[in-house]
């Protein structure tokens, strides 16, 4: 007995020893399966203050299947060959987003690029992603091919419906789509209508046609999964009123519960100007608001030999230095923006590993991209769109926008979504030189500037004195060079030797003042409106402009009609030659478009066509004699509604 009863003691206390072991082992095996804390011992991240555990640090992978399928392979901080999905969730990334088209193929079925991606790369990206604890966002273009500002084109098979049947179409696309999504083992957090849907949806320009279209969408998924969150998405807070979109979505009933925008800081102004357009959406229409796409470049480099949206050449302003450290502070920085909002539920990283595929030249990784979709467009892609996909076909346009290398490693940036939450304040270091710019007019002396900003890791910045690398001769040599931007290196005058960049715009005399819509006071200008309603307005983005940030912009959904004008005096007599720099689209045969001056009495007017989104037309009027010292020059749209464009750089010159 008493064995037994000791034996049963024995018993017992093995079977504690064995629970606790146990309990041991569940523990352990818990930490071994949770990602380890994310450490760094060189990225300096500011932590967000009071960032709700669900905050949304999402990352956009729908290339990933078309890379795989290229060769690429990706890796982890230790160097191991791991899966994307689970290297972003163990730096903290805790969403994905992926782009759905209707039908991005030709008849042969070879793919537009773009990562080929429907709604099945969705599902397969969601299950994956599931399995890391992630969650998705299916961004739905309702395009065969890109959507955004520039392009909103209906799919192939939905051209020349009627919008009743349009809206069947729309209807039957997204019942397919999210009953194939609810399908699969995967967390469906949220369903976007349309991509920087901000010029148009789907083919429709009309706010009563897109709403409709939009509305419908939005009550299939509301039928299918009432438990997913339905996003709009606009783009250009610094120019489009965000407002104005919400009020019309409200008005047509379109029910959603996320509005959402892009922020590129090279294109779309300041934060706080995000900050007050999405918060002011958030407390008036009791949305919540959120950042569904942003980047920022670590190098300038490209690596695949497809040009990159952002490189050197533009000389835009650079609110942070191109380096990993820069993309974290980018990142910090609209994280906390969004987080600061009331309503603000996360931030979406657009294509972090958007990478070069693998191949020695430029024909071999072409061959890649032709094959499994894995640029930003194929050659296929002309049937659907000529103008753009069809000419400039080729790889990534943001590979040095990614948050991995070319090799396919993640840069140290990639550790912001995790530090974000717990800070990483380390000592600050020096992260590189801001750039420096001076305009001189031609066969002007170049007195380059004596100190540049040096930027620390915290993003902040210093005045240095720098010495620049170049001699008297090239600067006169460059002074008598034609209208350009050229460009003049150096390093701070302090141990470290940051290098530096300063560039040396060099421009023609013009007579016009304010001539590239830069200076705020704008008042020299004349702009009279011969249509109805709004017509143009002065746009802060650089990509829309041909030189500096601002443009005059203009657009009406109705008709198109201004003029805009300044009166020039004071000139010596002579002859003279006046020109500007325009792009846009969407004219039919009715548009007029045309230069015109009045000199001496006299009027002189040159007609002129726009034909496609930074194609930049450069009518021009040459032999003016201007005795009287006075010249009026302007320009005269008049167009159908749905037309679309700049104006800039207006030129007036002294001719021989
Ligand atoms: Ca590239």
């Amino acid at each position: 007995m008493f064995n037994i009863q000791h034996g049963g003691f024995i018993l017992k206390k093995l079977l504690m020893i064995t629970l606790t072991a146990l309990l041991a082992l569940s523990l352990f095996g818990c930490a071994e399966k949770k990602a380890p804390a994310v450490k760094s011992d060189t990225l300096y991240v500011k932590a967000v203050e009071n960032l709700s555990d669900d905050f949304i640090l999402g990352a956009d992978v729908s290339s990933l299947p078309a890379l795989e399928a290229s060769g690429v392979k990706f890796y982890d901080f230790e160097g191991n060959e791991a899966d994307l999905l689970k290297t972003l969730s163990e730096n903290g990334v805790n969403y994905i987003r992926v782009r759905s088209w209707v039908d991005p193929f030709d008849k042969d079925g070879h793919g537009y690029g773009g990562g080929n991606c429907t709604v099945d790369t969705a599902v397969e990206l969601g299950v994956r992603a599931k399995k890391y604890g992630m969650k998705l966002l299916a961004d739905f273009h309702y395009s065969d091919f890109w959507a955004d500002p520039s392009k909103q084109q209906a799919p192939k098979a939905w051209a020349g419906m009627t919008i009743e049947e349009k809206t069947e179409a729309v209807e039957a696309y997204t019942r397919e789509s999210i009953q194939k999504l609810k399908a699969a083992d995967l967390t469906l957090g949220m369903v976007q209508i349309g991509n920087e849907t901000t010029t148009g949806f789907c083919g429709e320009k009309t706010m009563p046609k897109i709403t409709r279209l939009m509305g419908a969408a939005s009550r299939v998924i509301r039928e299918l999964a009432p438990e997913t969150l339905i996003a709009v998405h606009l783009t250009n807070p610094e120019s489009v009123n965000y407002d104005g979109w919400a009020l019309q979505l409200s008005a047509n009933e379109v029910d959603y519960d996320v509005f959402s925008s892009s922020y590129y800081p090279y294109w779309h102004g300041t934060l706080e100007n995000l900050k007050q357009k999405l918060e002011g959406i958030a407390k008036d229409y009791g949305k919540k608001v959120m950042v569904a796409e942003t980047q920022w470049a670590y190098t300038a480099a490209d690596t695949d030999g497809q040009g990159n949206t952002i490189g050197d050449a533009v000389t835009y302003d650079k609110n942070y230095i191109f380096s990993p450290q820069g993309q974290a502070n980018e990142i910090r920085d609209v994280v906390n923006t969004v987080a600061s909002i009331d309503g603000g539920i996360g931030v979406f990283y657009w294509e972090p590993a958007w990478i070069a595929v693998p191949g020695g030249t430029y024909e071999e990784s072409l061959a890649l991209w032709e094959k499994y979709g894995s640029g930003w467009a194929a050659s296929y892609a002309a049937e659907y769109d000529p103008d753009d996909a069809g000419r400039y076909y080729g790889g990534s346009a943001c590979d040095n926008q990614a948050l991995f290398d070319a090799e396919g490693k993640p840069l140290e940036s990639l550790k912001v979504f995790a530090l974000v939450r717990t800070g990483n304040e380390l000592p600050l270091t020096v992260d590189g030189a801001e750039d420096a710019t001076v305009e001189v007019k031609l066969n002007n002396d170049i007195v380059l500037p004596e100190t540049v900003g040096t930027v620390m890791s915290d993003n902040s910045v210093k005045a240095t004195p720098v010495v620049w690398d170049v001699t008297e001769e090239r600067l006169k040599e460059i002074s008598a060079s034609p209208v350009g931007v050229y460009t003049v290196k150096g390093v701070t005058d302090t141990n470290d030797k940051v290098p530096v960049t300063c560039y040396v715009k060099m421009v023609e005399e013009n007579y016009v003042e304010n001539y590239s819509f830069e200076k705020e006071d704008r008042s020299m200008w004349v702009i009279t409106d011969t249509a109805p309603g709004k017509q143009t307005d002065f746009q802060n983005k650089a990509l829309d402009a041909y030189s500096g940030d601002y443009s005059l912009h203009f657009w009406n959904a109705d008709k198109v009609g201004f003029t805009v004008e300044q009166t020039v005096t004071g000139l010596r007599a002579g002859n003279y030659m006046f020109s500007i720099q325009a792009q846009g689209g969407d004219f039919d045969d009715t548009a007029d478009l045309h230069i015109y001056v009045e000199a001496d009495g006299k009027t002189y007017t040159e007609s002129f066509r726009l034909s496609g989104w930074q194609v930049f037309q450069n009518p021009a009027i040459h032999g003016i004699e201007c005795a009287s010292g006075t010249i009026k020059v302007g320009v005269s749209v008049d167009a159908n509604g749905g037309a679309w464009g700049t104006l800039d750089e207006f030129l007036l010159n002294p001719e021989k």
